[in-house]
């Protein structure tokens, strides 16, 4: 039997040969819009964690969003859950006391939205605009999938087939570039020379940045 440790690396190893393979068809798309989602929620919940923890009344998560995870077919197949699932509640969805029950295959809006609290704790403009950033990623990855349709409203398999999988790809692998530049911005405390420009693709700031 796997260790979960021995299963991590295994998942990392199979991750990575499916992020190096041509794109061919829409479970590629899946398995990167996944490893996306992932490396989002992990830095997005290290910056949110000690106001959201916080957050009991006003927490902004609502029964109505969490639904929406079971429209999509991307979301349906990255959360692997079905309505009737035990953890999915009519009134609080998939919100639990530990923060949301979903470790994937959650809509963009719930990476995109900080309220005023999250964003005055943020020490300066650029910390606001890399963190406004790093919440538009999953968004970014999956626009225009079919026509001017995001990649979560397809409603079908089939329709996912017809997805522009090219397209798709580039933009996941431009959030994926933004994503390591976030990275190396929390873990150092400023931008790489390129930085600004890479995440630029994915939005402009509106503010003068200064560390
Ligand atoms: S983003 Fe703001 S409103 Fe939403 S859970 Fe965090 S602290 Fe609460
Ligand atoms: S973060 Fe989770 S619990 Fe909150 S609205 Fe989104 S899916 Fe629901």
């Amino acid at each position: 039997m796997y260790t979960d440790a021995t299963f991590q690396k295994l998942k990392s190893i199979s991750e990575l040969i499916v992020l190096n393979m041509e794109p061919k068809n829409s479970s590629n798309i899946v398995w990167r819009y996944a490893a996306l989602e992932r490396g989002v929620r992990v830095l997005i919940e290290s910056q949110c964690r000690p106001v959201c923890s916080n957050c009991l009344s006003s927490c902004c998560c609502r029964a109505d969003i969490c639904k929406e995870t079971f429209n999509s077919t991307l979301l349906k197949k990255l959360h692997g859950e079905k309505e009737s699932s035990h953890q999915f509640s009519d009134r609080y969805g998939w919100l639990t006391e530990r923060g949301c029950g979903l470790a994937l295959g959650r809509p963009p809006v719930c990476y995109e939205f900080f309220c005023e609290d999250v964003l005055a704790r943020q020490p300066s403009n650029t910390h606001r605009y890399v963190l406004k950033t790093l919440g538009q990623l999953i968004s970014h990855s999956g626009e225009n999938a079919l026509g001017e349709k995001h990649l979560i409203d397809i409603r079908s398999d089939e329709e996912l087939e017809t997805v522009d999988i090219e397209h798709i790809c580039e933009q996941i692998n431009e959030a994926r570039s933004a994503l390591e530049h976030i990275q190396y911005f929390y873990e150092n405390g400023e931008l790489e020379h390129d930085g600004l420009e890479q995440l630029s693709k994915i939005r402009l700031p509106t503010a003068p940045l200064r560390n």
